[in-house]
């Protein structure tokens, strides 16, 4: 029970034992991809490429990266788990659907065996962040269709108490954090911020009152953002551990460390790239860049270089855990950037910024303009009823924090009072495009 490690051998290997493991199971998941899908055969003899190619881990680069786009039309083409899929769907067991928020839902199928290995990567990354057999984990996330709700199961299987709240209103919540007092929660960090506010409106002081130790977050940047997840650890007097899933391959593919100094990826399922999105050459170690994810394991579906849409940062140097896998910092969704003043900025940019102001909540919106065809933003913060700064003050400084840090300045800052902003029950919408079709 008191392991350091769920999988020592796999989570510890010396790097040049881990990239020999990878390339073995590259090439067998290249020729599954190849012999069983007439999409990845299409599209391998396209780009000239064949399995036997594949020689290095480099040679990865020689192969079409692959869109949700492509996706979502390779669905249609064979319905309904699409031309990817190398299996018959008898061996299917699970799939998880995206909402569709951004086009038609796309189904991501799992074999047993995919099942099996999803859940013990949950587990391990769940032990990673302190959970043992002894604690009470409440699991706050969607179920419907959602890839994170089975995320539920490796807590389970790890041993811990599991209680599945999914997403019921925030009063039941803390009702039931209240009742059996569970000891680690899993959520997006704007929620774990606002759960623990309404809390606190309601007599109850999550640090005191409440057993959470462990807040586990994913899907928004927030959990990497330092000075977030040192407001949200103090306001619960918890360990904040930033998780990272993407639907069409885990839940959870990796998870911060107690070092927190970035996510681990799961090296033995998948292989991890970052990439400049514009040349699709492979950027320095330590650069911004899009994140490019391969399976390395899948039976039902292999993804091969899958473009996320997620901004990273990455490292592959030794963290003080004494894991060897890589770590990604993410910087935002290739879809929320934007161009300012020839700056590129992410909201959580931004939001590295303003959680440093002292008189304010946080809370913010960015809302794009066009000014003479030039994209401009506005900010809008809140101010805090027990802020020193008054109105025009705080207006000040936020202007010159983010000029001086952006290397660009807000073209208007708007200070709202506490609780104007809308809080965000599952992911913040910290975006708003103004900007008339056509023009930036
Ligand atoms: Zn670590």
């Amino acid at each position: 029970m008191n392991k350091e490690f769920w999988n020592a051998e796999v989570e510890t290997m010396p790097r040049e034992e881990l990239e020999i493991y990878q390339l073995g199971k590259l090439k067998e998941q290249i020729t599954l991809a190849y012999e069983k899908s007439p999409y990845y055969r299409e599209s391998f003899d396209k780009a000239g490429v064949h399995p036997k190619d594949i020689q290095s881990l480099e040679d990865i680069r020689k192969l079409p990266v692959l869109t949700k786009k492509i996706v979502r039309a390779r669905q249609d083409v064979k319905p309904i788990l699409g031309d990817l899929t190398v299996v018959d769907e008898d061996q299917v067991v699970f799939i998880s659907s995206s909402s569709g928020s951004t086009g038609a839902p796309t189904a991501s199928p799992f074999s047993k065996r995919d099942f099996d290995e999803f859940q013990d990567v949950e587990s391990r990354l769940f032990w990673q962040a302190g959970m043992r057999p002894n604690d009470r984990y409440i699991h706050a996330l969607n179920f419907t269709l959602f890839v994170g709700g089975p995320d539920v199961i490796g807590a389970q299987n790890l041993g811990a108490l599991c209680i599945w709240a999914g997403t019921i209103p925030s009063d039941r919540l803390i009702f039931l954090l209240k009742q059996y007092q569970p000891t680690v929660i899993w959520t997006t960090p704007s929620y774990a911020w606002y759960l623990g506010e309404t809390a606190k409106k309601q007599g109850i002081d999550p640090a005191k009152d409440l057993s959470i130790k462990t807040i586990i977050v994913a899907g928004e940047p927030g959990g990497s953002i330092t000075s977030t997840r040192e407001a949200i650890e103090e306001l619960w007097d918890a360990k904040l551990y930033d998780f990272y899933g993407i639907s069409d391959i885990f839940g959870a593919c990796g998870a911060a460390c107690e070092f927190n100094d970035g996510i681990h990826i799961a090296e033995d399922h998948m292989i991890v790239e970052v990439i400049d999105p514009e040349t699709g050459l492979p950027v320095a170690e330590g650069e911004r860049g899009e994140l490019i994810l391969t399976t390395l394991r899948k039976e039902a579906r292999p993804m091969i270089r899958f473009t996320t849409g997620d901004i990273v940062t990455c490292t592959s140097e030794k963290c003080q855990c004494g894991r060897t896998h890589k770590r990604i910092k993410v910087v935002g969704r290739t879809d929320d950037m934007f161009i300012s003043g020839g700056v590129n900025i992410f909201p959580s940019d931004v939001e590295h910024v303003i959680r440093e102001i002292e008189g304010i909540t946080g809370e913010y919106r960015i809302s794009l303009i066009t000014d003479k065809h030039i994209t401009k933003f506005n900010l809008e913060v809140e101010r805090e009823e027990t802020a020193n700064l008054s109105v025009d003050e705080l207006k000040k400084v936020v202007e010159h924090d983010i000029k001086s840090r952006l290397g660009v300045k807000p073209k208007e800052v708007i200070v709202l009072k506490d609780g104007e902003l809308p809080r965000a029950t599952h992911k913040a919408k910290r975006i708003v495009d103004l900007r008339k079709e056509g023009i930036n």
